[in-house]
């Protein structure tokens, strides 16, 4: 098992898309720091956030660094929907398990 930083391509973009945390597991100060609700950016905004930097330093990976990536799998679907819609040729990782 690979528990090291999932980069692939180089230069890569590290985001965060989700915060809060109504879990409280008792190793973890996630929703110490950031609450206990669930704030999400939609798909839509990080599909352009992600365009902006291709176009402008030739990103070639995502790493998103949210704690909570795949809560709700509506959204990741949809994001991955968007990036097959608009061909953006993008490489992208998490710290999830699906
Ligand atoms: S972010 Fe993950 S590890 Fe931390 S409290 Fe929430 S579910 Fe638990």
């Amino acid at each position: 098992m690979n528990r090291g930083v999932p980069i692939k391509k180089l230069p890569f973009l590290m985001m965060y898309t989700v915060r809060g945390c109504p879990f409280s597991c008792n190793f973890c100060a996630s929703n110490e720091n950031f609450g206990k609700t669930v704030r999400q950016r939609s798909a839509e905004s990080v599909v352009a956030e992600i365009e902006y930097y291709k176009e402008k330093y030739g990103i070639k990976q995502v790493l998103f660094n949210d704690d909570l990536l795949v809560i709700n799998k509506k959204q990741i679907h949809r994001f991955c929907d968007l990036l097959l819609e608009r061909k953006t040729d993008i490489v992208w990782g998490c710290f999830s398990k699906g």
